[in-house]
């Protein structure tokens, strides 16, 4: 069954997801479920699938530097649940003393006791979910905080010692201004994260948000307001230090996300909960994404994939290629080379020189990556490249 792609052995992510929130945003297409409060048995649920994974050769070979517990809001559970969960996680796997241990928050669910608990129990990172800080926009966007709950998120979270903070802003909202786009950039600089993401509203046709769009209830900004939207974040936070390492992230020098950045290398994962997705040895498995059909699958013992697909070789190139192309830096050809016996000329032929010599691509002896005007039109280049 294991293919020969990637590394035989090496580092890892591990990623939980918890899919529940205290409402639903009006623009969410994520998997996550409205409730009060969170299943009592989902934590259990995790770790049957933790112990599932955790026996695998696979996984006894492998170092894991990156653990994400994502959502949803996971910080709807109490501490003492988060914490147990990643204390038995280091029991089950390898990882790596330094590792980056990552949770995701959204400012509603937060208070200093929380957040306090939370980084004693060994979460070294924190990203909240703030989207903007101009409160007619989070009403409209069905947001549950606002901009003052924002502040006092980030104050909390820093007097409880997280030392790497990452906030997600959206822009694009419904009848957003340039002035309020340049507010918001700026609250954001004085409250000196360590890392920004910086998303555009997408209008998923089947959220609230998309049906209101589209029947015109709701105007969203139009293309070019959103591509000055972007190069005015762009010029912000390159002004005030920031590094723009992927086409929708930003961070200070030595603070880019290493969870991520395992992705955008297309390395190896494993995925706890509804929904989550594992890639290893050659290998995707998608979780079920109903909570209750996941938690009754492992409570029998069986495994909860809903899906698992092999990856062959030369797709498992191209999604190398074009997720490697959201990094500013790009990816090295020796590295893809070993890895695949395949080179961005041979794969792709006379794409690649067309958006080479339309300025979209560089490349050289040793790299492959966008080029400044390519890195501003990322996605409309990486999708001549699928
Ligand atoms: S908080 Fe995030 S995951 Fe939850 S409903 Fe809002 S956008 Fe979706």
């Amino acid at each position: 069954m294991e293919q020969n792609i990637g590394p035989v052995a090496g580092p890892a992510g591990l990623y939980v997801h918890i899919p529940f929130c205290l409402g639903k945003c009006s623009y969410c297409a994520f998997v996550s479920w409205p409730c009060r409060r969170p299943p009592a048995g989902y934590p259990a649920a995790l770790l049957s699938q933790a112990r599932q994974l955790a026996a695998l050769p696979w996984s006894r070979q492998r170092c894991f530097t990156t653990i994400f517990i994502g959502g949803g809001t996971p910080t709807m559970y109490p501490a003492a649940v988060l914490n147990e969960l990643l204390a038995e996680l280091r029991q089950l796997f390898a990882i790596s003393p330094a590792a980056e241990i990552s949770l995701e928050a959204n400012p509603d669910t937060l208070r200093p006791e929380l957040l306090a608990e939370l980084r004693r129990g060994g979460f070294n990172r924190i990203s909240l979910g703030v989207q903007s800080f101009t409160d007619e926009l989070l009403q409209k966007i069905g947001r549950r905080h606002d901009a003052v709950g924002a502040r006092q998120a980030v104050a909390w979270a820093r007097q409880a010692g997280f030392a790497n903070l990452n906030l997600d802003l959206i822009y694009g909202l419904p009848g957003q201004s340039r002035r309020q786009w340049a507010a918001d950039l700026a609250v954001a600089l004085e409250l000196a994260p360590e890392h920004l993401a910086i998303y555009q509203l997408t209008p998923e046709e089947e959220t609230p948000l998309g049906r209101a769009v589209a029947a015109g209830e709701l105007v969203l900004p139009d293309q070019d307001l959103c591509a000055e939207f972007e190069q005015d974040a762009r010029r912000s936070l390159l002004t005030a230090g920031y590094e723009h390492y992927e086409v929708a992230n930003y961070c200070r020098p030595g603070y880019a996300c290493r969870h991520n950045l395992n992705y955008w290398h297309n390395g190896s994962y494993l995925g706890l909960g509804a929904a989550a997705v594992s890639c290893l040895a050659g290998l995707r498995l998608m979780n079920v994404a109903s909570p209750g059909r996941y938690r009754r699958l492992l409570a029998a013992g069986r495994a909860p994939y809903a899906e698992a697909e092999a990856l062959g070789l030369a797709a498992s190139f191209r999604e190398t290629v074009i997720m490697g192309l959201r990094l500013r830096r790009g990816l090295r050809l020796a590295e893809l080379e070993q890895r695949f016996a395949l080179t961005p000329r041979h794969y792709y032929g006379t794409i690649l020189d067309e958006l080479i010599a339309q300025g979209l691509l560089v490349m050289d002896h040793e790299r492959i990556a966008l080029s400044e005007r390519g890195f501003a039109l990322a996605n409309q280049v990486l999708h001549r490249l699928v």
